[in-house]
């Protein structure tokens, strides 16, 4: 029985500002232009396999003049337009060691509102608030929301630097184009969140293994319930803190391998950062987690095809008959979500295998490949030896090792080093780290001011 609501208890409030430190982005339904607007789509670039349906008639496109095609302003982010609103009361900045990720975030953030009319909005950064959104909006229903990850790094003598971040804008865009987002160029965005961080400098922590996590988003922000492109998008992007991911020095983690749930598929959207792909593996989460694993490894397909690690990339390794070690991870296709980290290890283990930067700690006799493999073949590699090592790659941790699988009620061992990782990712780990807080010379980092 359901409990009776004691309604004596109910309290009108009659507010006339109960938004009033909310930010209000979202126009009113009343004044929201008929859901077919939909025309900003044509300003898009093509997503997913090529049709082979011919394109009918295009409308116009925003901050494009419909009859000259001219470019008019709102056309693109413009970081020359910013305006700034500093915080009156700044927050006090908690140490290093207090911090739990994702739960405090700095003083200010960037916004910049976009309308299928009018185009790109004047980008913002001011303090750190709610979010005034119509509740009929449209990401509050079918989800239309995508998300990047990436940090700032400080060093000790206090340079701050970003890492990579033409990868993120460049899977950023690839993302907005999914979800019928506007395009925009990234180096204007990367200009911009440069200044935020350069704003909120103090909050970037220089322990060793530290950064500032910094998470540009988009919503779709149009009030209406019907289902079509946003004619109203909000881009936003916070920043927290975050201590060292090992605080307490590297865990390997056990993975319980899925058969039963699937993280992505072919033709889905695996492949981007879409909020809309991560809700649903909670709950594969919460099974791994009461069995005693701490990550999903995500298979694919009646041959149980290894896909990606819990929200990491996976490779493996694997020694051949003549001695040589394999660094293998699966091809990206379009269920492997294009990781920054993935490419960076990628890269830095390719030019060692061909001689042009070779790696301390990383063997002569060395190869990367990207194929697929199976959990059989995991399996058997285990039990012949072969079998040398398992991790996962993303900007949380760089690096995860792996020392057990659980697939088909039994445990698969993984070898993994006393210290918590493998040969491979320990090299990879120094690698990255060096480059990210600039001890490593490198044109993967960039200053940020
Ligand atoms: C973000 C993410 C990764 C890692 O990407 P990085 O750019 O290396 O942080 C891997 N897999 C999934 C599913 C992700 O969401």
């Amino acid at each position: 029985m359901m409990p009776r609501l004691a309604l004596g208890r109910l309290q009108v409030i009659r507010s006339s500002s109960a938004t009033a430190n909310a930010l209000r982005f979202a126009p009113r339904a009343a004044s929201v232009p008929a859901l077919s607007r939909s025309f900003h789509l044509s300003n898009s670039r093509q997503v997913g396999s090529a049709t082979k349906v011919p394109p009918v008639a295009g409308g116009p496109v925003a901050g494009q003049d419909a009859m000259t095609g001219e470019t008019i302003g709102g056309a693109d982010i413009d970081p020359s337009a910013l305006e700034i609103e500093l915080t009156s009361s700044p927050k006090p900045i908690p140490p290093s060691s207090k911090l739990t990720f994702g739960r405090t975030f700095t003083d200010h953030m960037l916004t910049i509102p976009w309308n299928s009319e009018t185009g790109w909005g004047s980008p913002k950064i001011q303090p750190y608030a709610p979010l005034a959104l119509d509740p009929s909006s449209t990401v509050l229903h079918y989800a239309p929301t995508l998300f990047e990850g990436m940090k700032a790094y400080k060093n000790k003598a206090g340079v701050a630097r970003l890492f990579r971040p033409d990868k993120n804008m460049e899977r950023m865009t690839r993302s907005a184009a999914r979800l019928a987002f506007p395009d925009f160029t990234g180096e204007h965005l990367t200009t911009l969140i440069k200044k935020l961080v350069d704003i909120d400098s103090a909050w970037i922590p220089t322990d060793p293994g530290t950064s500032l996590y910094i998470r540009p988003t988009m919503i779709g922000t149009q009030a209406g319930l019907g289902v079509g492109a946003s004619t109203d998008v909000l881009l936003f992007v916070i920043a927290c803190p975050v201590g060292p991911y090992y605080s307490t020095g590297f865990k390997p983690v056990k993975l319980l391998a899925t058969t039963s749930d699937v993280r992505a598929w072919p033709g889905g959207t695996g492949g981007f950062k879409l909020g809309s792909n991560y809700a649903g593996g909670v709950v594969p989460q919460q099974k791994a987690a009461a069995l005693g694993y701490q990550q999903i490894l995500w298979l694919y397909g009646e041959e149980h095809r290894l896909t990606e690690v819990g929200t990491m990339n996976l490779f493996v390794v694997l020694e051949d008959k003549d001695g040589t070690i394999e660094l293998v991870t699966p091809p990206l296709e379009d269920m492997i979500l294009p990781g920054v980290t993935r490419d960076s290890i990628l890269s830095l283990a390719r030019a060692h295998a061909e001689g042009k930067n070779t790696l301390d700690g990383l063997p002569a006799k060395f190869k990367v490949t990207e194929r697929n493999l199976t959990m059989p073949q995991i399996v058997a590699a285990s039990k012949d030896g072969s079998l040398k090592e398992i991790f996962g790659s993303g900007t949380a941790a760089i690096v995860s090792c792996v020392d057990g699988i659980g697939y088909e009620d039994a445990l698969v061992p993984v070898p993994c080093g006393a210290d918590g990782l493998g040969d491979v990712a320990r090299v990879m780990l120094r690698e990255i780290v060096g480059r990210q807080t600039g001890e490593i010379e490198s044109e993967w980092s960039e200053l940020v001011a």
